[in-house]
């Protein structure tokens, strides 16, 4: 009548590990496989009378056999459980992804348990793994990532010209700011706006205004080093923060950038438009108490290019 009994329970038992959705996999101290069930047989095409008795890292070498003997550890000996998840490590058992091919998931994403098997004597012998397929919550998780971190990128950016927005830009001037403060270094900032814009978009319309003020981005764009941050201020307004930069140098710059712009010629529509700036360049003072004052000294310096004549580079005193 025992062993009736006994029989009954290891269908009962066969019939559950075949029918779960999730991997069940016992491994003795050596690592070698005991239990294999059906999960694991479906997606690794490896049937237990193979696999049983052997290594667990000879067939599948995907595991790094030094992390997970030092993961399963505290299972064996405190007897206490051990989770993976899969933003840890994608998966242990290297196994594809049955989802359609328009699916995102190369391979199935695995959350890994590691229960302790404690025998009679209450020693632990071996350890079960449970083997959990989360490859639709993982695939969400990360396209929702992605896109945050495209709106992140969309809420920086000027949509007409590529460059940071405003609010942006300002972050970043304060932040520049205040670590030109604590430090040591010298950094510069340019405020330039386009001569005589009003002219260019009563002259041949605002889509054209548009093209210009493009074409500016474009040659700002080229012509800054990529530390530097550029940014649309306004309508037709741009500032440029240049770290590590002494206005000696800024000036050699500016006097650049307003050549090169002098030089341009925007093809719109056939008509051929030419425009000029200029420019405002302001150093860090150690007495600037905030960002303000900075950009109030670069600002100033801007006027005073435009009161002196316009298309010209003026440094803050
Ligand atoms: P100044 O030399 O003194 O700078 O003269 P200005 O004509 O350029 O004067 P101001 O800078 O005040 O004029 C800016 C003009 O730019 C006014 C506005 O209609 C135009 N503007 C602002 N944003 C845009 C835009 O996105 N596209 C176009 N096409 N025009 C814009
Ligand atoms: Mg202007
Ligand atoms: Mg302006």
């Amino acid at each position: 009548m025992a062993v009736d009994n006994s029989l009954a329970e290891m269908h009962w038992k066969h019939d559950l590990l075949g029918s779960i959705e999730v991997g069940i996999v016992v491994l003795d101290k050596e690592f070698n496989v005991q239990v294999w069930n059906q999960f694991m047989e479906n997606h690794s095409s490896i049937v237990p009378s193979i696999i049983q008795g052997k290594s667990v890292f000879e067939f599948f070498p995907e595991i790094d056999k030094e992390w997970f003997t030092r993961k399963a550890a505290p299972a064996f000996s405190l007897k206490s459980p051990v989770f993976v998840i899969w933003e840890q490590r994608p998966f242990l058992f290297r196994f594809d992804s049955n989802r359609p091919i328009t699916s995102k998931a190369e391979f199935m994403y695995q959350n890994i348990t590691i229960f302790p098997l404690a025998s009679l004597s209450g020693d632990v012998d071996q350890v079960c793994l449970v083997i959990y397929d989360v490859t639709d919550e993982a695939i969400s998780r990360l396209v929702m990532q992605s896109l945050n971190t495209q709106l992140k990128e969309i809420s920086r950016v000027d949509g007409l010209t590529g460059l940071y927005n405003r609010r942006y830009w300002n972050e970043q001037f304060d932040m520049e700011f205040k670590r030109t403060k604590r430090s040591d270094t010298e950094s510069s900032l340019i405020m330039l706006d386009i001569d005589h814009f009003k002219k260019v978009n009563d002259t041949y319309g605002h889509p054209a205004g548009d093209e210009v003020i493009k074409a500016l981005a474009g040659i700002i764009q080229k012509t800054i080093r990529e530390t530097d941050v550029a940014g649309r201020y306004g309508g037709e307004e741009f500032a440029i923060i240049l770290p590590n930069t002494p206005v000696a140098n800024v000036e050699f710059v500016s006097e650049r950038l307003r050549r090169l712009v002098e030089k341009c010629v925007v093809d719109y529509a056939g008509i051929n438009i030419s425009f000029t700036i200029s420019i405002g360049i302001a150093g860090f003072q150690k007495s600037y108490k905030d960002s303000a004052q900075w950009l109030e000294s670069a600002d100033k310096a801007l006027y005073q290019a435009k009161a002196a004549g316009r298309n010209r580079v003026i440094l803050s005193e």
